[in-house]
């Protein structure tokens, strides 16, 4: 539908790996031919599903194709402009930094060359505000934690206001946050603002429990917070006393199986509260999306009409990272554009 991809839109939970299109994974394939890597097994097609534990098998064989520099730098570009091509505005892209011994990758080089990726798209004029944040993979526990969040300190000091936060991601089944509690304290009460993926699966209450406390700026998913669900009123209510914005992917979570199906998806339950919601794509490459039609797939399963999808879009400036004068900036924009598109 043209209007949803002329809305402009702002995304706020994309791993940048996640995010790889069809066509930037050919080239990569063709790139790495003795890795053997078949396509279908880098992207869940339209009706099919899979387990969370076999998503994150996926993201497995992504890493191996983007291993260096100069992949990065690749990905990072390509996922940029087609987020720009799709009408999204302002993104927040997320990305774990890794070593590669073999091809001389560095956790400090992948960041900065994510960051290299941003400025030549600003150079080129891809009409789009890039931040990033600096994701954690929980699977690696404390230590790493620990040396990645001082790694995005010290990028919130030096990269001109382009890393502006921490994530909290991996596989949810793998370790307890109570272990990286420390971490991300210290990323907290350095500047950095905390998107954290909670209760994406249902054994995560306790864990929850515990991060809402810090708070946390965003929430990843969610998806088990309210006890219809077998969350509990107590998380709930930590929620939208401290009014923290929820980003919620819904063909991700119905193609990983944590929601049966669009109409039980957990969006539905927060939205009729008021509460602020974003929606987002996750991982556009894994799950075969784009912003526009997660937009159109939340107006035709929850009977949304195009001016509350407006409001949608443009409530999502205010759960930003961007500084003030960014989010006025943002306001702008919205405004002119509405009298054209809506
Ligand atoms: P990367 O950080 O390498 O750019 O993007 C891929 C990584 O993002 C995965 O290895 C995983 O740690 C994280 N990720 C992507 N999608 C999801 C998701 O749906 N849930 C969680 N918990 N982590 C995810």
């Amino acid at each position: 539908d043209l209007f949803y991809r002329q809305v402009p839109k702002v995304e706020l939970h994309a791993h940048l790996n996640g995010s790889v299109s069809f066509e930037t994974m050919e080239t990569l394939i063709k790139r790495k031919p003795h890795l053997n890597i078949e396509h279908s097994t880098t992207a869940i097609r339209r009706g099919q599903r899979r387990s969370l534990d076999e998503c994150f098998q996926v993201f497995k064989v992504i890493h191996q194709l983007v291993d260096s520099e100069e992949d990065i730098l690749m990905v990072a570009k390509a996922v940029i402009q087609e987020f720009a091509a799709d009408g999204v505005k302002y993104l927040e892209l997320r990305s774990t930094p890794r070593e590669v011994t073999e091809t001389g990758l560095t956790k400090q080089r992948c960041i900065e060359t994510v960051l290299e990726a941003i400025r030549q798209c600003k150079q080129e004029e891809v009409d789009i505000d890039v931040r990033f944040l600096v994701a954690v993979d929980r699977r690696h526990g404390p230590v790493v934690a620990m040396e990645t969040v001082k790694l995005a300190e010290d990028f919130l000091l030096s990269s001109d206001g382009v890393v502006v936060g921490l994530d909290l991601s991996g596989d949810p089944t793998v370790g307890h946050g109570k272990d990286l509690l420390s971490a991300l304290e210290k990323a907290k009460n350095c500047g950095l603002k905390l998107a954290l993926h909670l209760s994406e699966v249902p054994s995560q209450r306790d864990e929850s429990e515990l991060l809402l406390n810090l708070p946390p700026d965003r929430i990843g998913h969610g998806t088990f917070l309210h006890p219809e669900v077998g969350g509990a009123d107590s998380l709930v209510d930590k929620v939208c006393k401290q009014n923290i914005p929820i980003e919620m992917c819904l063909t991700s979570n119905v193609k990983g199986q944590t929601v049966p199906s669009y109409d039980k998806h957990h969006f539905q339950y927060w939205y009729k509260r008021g509460h602020p919601c974003v929606l987002c794509t996750d991982d556009k490459g894994v799950f075969c999306t784009d912003l526009s039609q997660e937009y159109q797939l939340a107006a035709s399963t929850f009977g949304l009409t195009q001016e509350a999808m407006w409001m949608l879009s443009q409530q999502a400036i205010g759960y930003t990272f961007a500084p003030e004068p960014i989010k006025q900036r943002l306001e702008k924009k919205w405004a002119e554009l509405k009298q054209q598109i809506l």
